[in-house]
């Protein structure tokens, strides 16, 4: 693929499908978007200092919302986890590489600047196997947070990232959209019992088959702080309105808006997105929110599935996009 200088004055952004490329950015303290199977995220070495402040600025994410860190191998977490404990290890003999970010106390070489000044550190091992490439030509562990502006809904394919941040990043990592299109499941295992901070397609109920112990911190301690900083934040929403409808509900349409879910849409929506699967719901619907801005869409009615499996994540992340959180 042919090099693209942007046309904004900030920074040239470079797109290429070449991940030994992209890593060599990253490894001269360049700040890069790759694609993962979740969505596609914003790296920098861990051991660039200027890179991670880079990510927080282009993003305009707080300062207090911790970045996860990704290896490209097992072997890596010694580097960056000082602890992995037995319900961790069950979770990662089951799990990685996938979808799965475990949160473990951190090992002192991942810098404050990553973690926001906490003493625990997010791990992930993509899958996918251009992120896994990538990973392997970095010379350092890349924290990486989704790849999009912050608030917006996450990018899942490299148009989008492109969309949300030419101008302020080195280099977009080209590849295909990512093929869930939710974020990564978290589980933090640094405490006395394991806590599922996010839902994502790693589902509870897969959770609980290996470790049965692990709850949802509602669950715990209702109306107690999130552990994970980033959920007090906004999140995922486009610019239309977010309606949240149930199954058989009658939906009162309007011109101008749009319809997602695993039912039949109602009728007079102008643009409409009839899933045949809860996978096919969780990786089309940020790329749809994404659409019906460009179109001009003012309401989006989306279908809650129920609170199960996948359904999980794909109510979490409406909830959080209406503004419910
Ligand atoms: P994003 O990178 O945009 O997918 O967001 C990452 C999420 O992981 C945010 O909600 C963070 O708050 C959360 N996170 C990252 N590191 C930690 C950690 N050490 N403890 C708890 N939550 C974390
Ligand atoms: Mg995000």
């Amino acid at each position: 693929m042919s090099i693209v200088s942007s046309t904004k004055p900030f920074m040239h952004t470079i797109l290429t499908n070449s991940a030994e490329e992209a890593a060599a950015i990253l490894n001269r303290g360049g700040v890069v978007a790759f694609p993962t199977e979740t969505v596609y995220g914003l790296g920098a070495g861990i051991c660039h200092q200027e890179a991670i402040r880079q990510v927080f600025r282009a993003k305009g994410r707080p300062g207090d919302n911790p970045l996860i860190v990704h290896i490209s191998h097992v072997i890596q977490l010694a580097n960056v986890a000082n602890e992995v404990n037995f319900d961790a290890q069950k979770l990662i003999e089951h799990f990685f590489p996938g979808p799965l970010t475990l949160v473990l106390k951190k090992n002192p070489c991942v810098p404050e600047t990553v973690t926001a000044g906490l003493q625990t550190v997010g791990i992930r091992c993509p899958v996918n196997p251009v992120a896994q490439e990538f990973l392997r030509f970095a010379h350092c562990p890349v924290a990486a947070p989704s790849a999009n502006l912050s608030g917006l809904p996450s990018a899942t394919s490299w148009e989008a990232v492109y969309e949300d941040l030419d101008g302020k990043i080195d280099c977009v990592l080209c590849g295909t959209p990512s093929s869930i299109g939710l974020e990564s499941t978290i589980v933090d295992c640094s405490g006395s019992h394991p806590l599922l901070l996010r839902a994502g397609a790693i589902t509870l109920e897969q959770l609980q088959a290996i470790v049965p112990a692990i709850v949802t911190q509602t669950t715990i301690e209702k109306g107690a702080s999130p552990k994970s900083p980033g959920l007090k934040y906004p999140h995922y929403a486009p610019k239309a309105a977010i309606i949240l409808c149930l199954t058989h509900e009658t939906m009162v349409t309007e011109p101008s808006s749009a319809y997602i879910g695993l039912s039949e849409p109602p009728q007079g929506v102008s643009l409409f997105k009839l899933c045949e699967s809860l996978e096919e719901y969780g990786r089309e619907l940020f790329s749809f929110f994404r659409h019906c801005d460009a179109e001009g869409i003012h309401r989006i009615y989306c279908e809650q599935p129920p609170v199960q499996g996948l359904g999980r994540a794909i109510r979490d992340r409406l909830e959080r996009a209406a503004g419910h959180e």
